[in-house]
């Protein structure tokens, strides 16, 4: 299985062949932030900020 390291914790993430895809995203396991694959031989991923899910929303609703 191919790996990567999470440019977020720097920990070795192991990434399936079929996850392997350039634009997939997946959750890091360690520290689970959202990752986005950016090269695929070496496998390279880079941190995601989705722009779907808003923490503003999500504090509105606390108040
Ligand atoms: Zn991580």
């Amino acid at each position: 299985m191919p790996r990567a390291v999470c440019p977020v914790c720097r920990k070795k993430t192991d990434v399936s062949l079929s996850e392997a895809v350039i634009g997939n995203r997946l959750h890091c396991p360690h520290c689970h932030a959202l990752l986005e694959v950016v090269e695929e031989d070496p496998i390279e991923l880079m941190e995601v900020f989705d722009d779907d899910f808003s923490w503003e929303d999500e504090l509105e609703e606390e108040r």
